[in-house]
This record gives C-alpha cells, structure tokens and sequence, in this order.
C-alpha cells in the first residue's frame, strides 16, 4: 500500500510502516528515545515493537493508565515528569504507542516538553488509525469536559499496522467504524454504501487507507480549521456533549468515543433533515444503519437537559454562537449552521422514537 507522504509528516502502512521506522531513526540523530504506552498496549502491542525495532534503538519507556479518566493534565504531568528524569533534551523523540488517548496526550505532552520535541504516533485501535492519530489535534481533557486543553502539531510520521488490531475487542473495533462512516457520510456517499454492507470487521483493513486519505485530504486543504476541517466534525458536537456527560455521570456506563458519535451522527442528521435539506429517506438509512449496528442509548428528559447544558463548552463556538456541521446529501456537508433550540429535543425524540 502506498505511503501518504506531504511537506511536513507522512503515514505509512502495513509492512512499509516498520521498514520507514527503521529508516527514519537512522537517518535522524536524536539523542533519546521514549515509547509512550498505556498498560494494554505495553502488555499487547509493546512486543511486536520491540520485535521490530530491537537492533536499531533502545528506547526508556513511559506508561500512564489506560481509559478517556486519564486523558488529563495529571497523566500528562506524569509523562513530562518521566522525560525530565530520564534526561530527555529537545533532540528527543517520544513515540505514542497506543489509541486516541495515548496519541492525543503524548502528541500534546511532545509539543510542549522543553517548548517541543518531535513525536510519531503508532496508532493501535481502529478508531486512532482512521482519525487520532492523523491530522495534528494534541490534547487532554478538562475535568470531563472533552479536549479543552490542547495545540495543534503534526507528528513527524504515523504509522499504521493493522497486526495490532488482533488483540482489540470488538467493541472498540466498532468504536473506529463509527469514525469511518462519519468519513462516508461527509465526503463520499459511495465510500457509506461500502462500509454499510461490511458483514464482519475483520475485513475492514483494506479501508483503513481510504478512510485516512479522507481525513488527510480536508486536514492539509485546512490544517487549523478555519472552513473545510470542520467537517470532520460532523457528530461531534452533540456527541462529544454526550460523551462529556456519560463521562461525568459515575451513574452511567461510560460510553466509548465512537459510541457517542454515533448519537451525535443521528441526531445531526435529524438536524439536517429539518435545516440542510438532508432528504427523508437518507435520514431513515442513516438511522437505521446505525441502529443495525450500535445499541440504542437510553436518555431521560434529566440526561437531555444535561447534555444540552455541556453544549455550551463545545471547542467549535465562536461568539457565543453554536456551530454546527450537517448534511445536505449523504457526501455533501454543510458548515457553520445555527439550530434554533426547540431542535435539540425534538432530534432526541426522533432518536428514542
Ligand atoms: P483508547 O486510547 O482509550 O483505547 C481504547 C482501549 O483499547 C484502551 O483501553 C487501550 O488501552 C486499549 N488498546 C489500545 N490498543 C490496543 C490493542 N491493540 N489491543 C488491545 N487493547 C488495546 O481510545 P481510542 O478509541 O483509541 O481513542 C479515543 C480518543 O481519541 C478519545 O479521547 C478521542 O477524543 C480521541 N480522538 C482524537 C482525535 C484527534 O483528531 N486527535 C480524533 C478522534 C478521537
């Protein structure tokens, strides 16, 4: 499989990702390296690293706690801790090994340590090859608000083997899917049709590169989300709200990052339907394409009211507006749309109906 490569990072995939690691390190002089990794990939994914890498580099290891709880400025505090004691300089390389979170934070941590080192990312769960791990947005959570904290920096490569995935559960693996029909649903409604009728995801390797190039295409046309980029927004903003509120509500089993997504995807496309135009029938294939696939989450009128309130922190305000990215078509998004409030409640309704 091709490499995507441009003027400031490239991604690799399948056996050339390992290969161009190799190359790299070579070619580049850093005086250290670290391997950030969380207890599960430390346990299944360290080894085939090092399994990789061992006569090239050694490399100090960095761990900090699995889950979206610990993508936050304590984990973080830890890691640049961990670099300072084992004498880490600006020619240092941390390599992120791990999904959206590992990614995310060290990707953050990277760009700030000593005013910023250089970082790769090896993304490990489908939903960080198809989308974390590519495209520059570093950061860490505030409390359980999502993303707050953060800057935007390209690593200098990423990395994607899907030999990884053979220890990921199928939860998550549907955690990534649901990042990669969004990609269908903003750029490509044959790309939708495609995904839809996978049976099983253990053929969906050979979409890994498409959904990349998607997300690569709109995040160099608009690398810091003046216009195009904010459509790979498209469910976000009420999903990350729901996400916000599953997270902060020890009552409630914690919803994945995908999972909350998905909501948000339906939701938003109830929106569209009632402001953008989004035909009758695409909102009913939206709809029930998700539902074949992900449990339908229960809201209470308190929940709703809840997730309404966490809207108000979304990173995609400006001017105390709201800004939402919907549809027109299934392929054709449409940006920086205001909903009329009464909206929100009636999308949830069409959602539990
Ligand atoms: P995650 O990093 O929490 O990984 C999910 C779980 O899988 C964790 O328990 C992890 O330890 C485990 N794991 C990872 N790789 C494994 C493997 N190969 N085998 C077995 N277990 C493995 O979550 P995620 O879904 O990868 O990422 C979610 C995060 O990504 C969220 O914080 C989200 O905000 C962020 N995100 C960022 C961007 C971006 O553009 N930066 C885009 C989308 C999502």
């Amino acid at each position: 499989m091709e490499s995507i490569t441009t003027s400031s990072y490239s991604v690799h995939f399948n056996e050339k990702a390992f290969e161009n690691l190799r190359e790299y390190l070579r070619n580049n002089a850093y005086s250290k390296v670290f391997v950030l990794v969380d207890e599960n990939t430390k346990m299944h994914c360290l080894p085939l690293l090092e399994k990789e890498m061992t006569k090239e580099i050694s490399f100090g290891l960095i761990e900090i706690k699995s889950g979206e709880a610990h993508k936050n400025i304590e984990a973080c505090n830890h890691v640049w801790l961990a670099l300072s004691t084992m004498d880490a300089d600006r020619k240092s390389l941390l390599i992120n090994l791990g999904g959206g979170v590992v990614t995310d934070l060290g990707g953050f941590v990277a760009s700030t340590y000593k005013r910023g080192i250089d970082f790769i990312n090896i993304p490990t769960t489908l939903l960080s090859m198809v989308d974390a791990s590519v495209g520059g947005k570093t950061g860490v959570d505030l409390g359980s608000l999502k993303n707050q904290i953060g800057v935007i920096n390209q690593p200098q490569m990423v990395l994607i083997a899907p030999v990884f995935l053979h220890t990921l559960d199928d939860r998550q693996m549907h955690s990534g899917f649901a990042e990669m029909l969004k990609h269908g649903l903003i750029q490509d409604a044959s790309y939708w049709q495609t995904l839809k009728a996978l049976k099983n995801l253990k053929s969906v390797d050979k979409h890994i590169f498409t959904s990349v190039s998607i997300k690569n295409k709109v995040v160099l046309e608009d690398p810091t989300e003046q216009h195009l980029r904010k459509i790979l927004n498209y469910g976000h903003t009420l999903g990350h709200a729901v996400e916000s509120y599953f997270l902060e509500n020890n009552a409630k089993e914690t919803l994945l990052h995908g999972e909350a997504i998905v909501v948000g995807m339906i939701l938003e496309a109830y929106l569209s339907y009632k402001l953008t135009g989004l035909p009758l029938v695409s909102l009913a294939d939206i709809k029930s394409s998700f539902l074949n696939r992900y449990e339908k989450v229960q809201f209470s009128n308190e929940d709703i009211t809840a997730i309404l309130s966490n809207l108000k922190f979304d990173k995609k305000n400006s001017h105390g507006n709201i800004n939402f990215v919907l549809l027109e078509a299934i392929g054709h998004p449409v940006i920086d749309v205001k909903i009329p409030p009464e909206l929100y409640v009636e999308a949830f309704a069409y959602y539990k109906e």
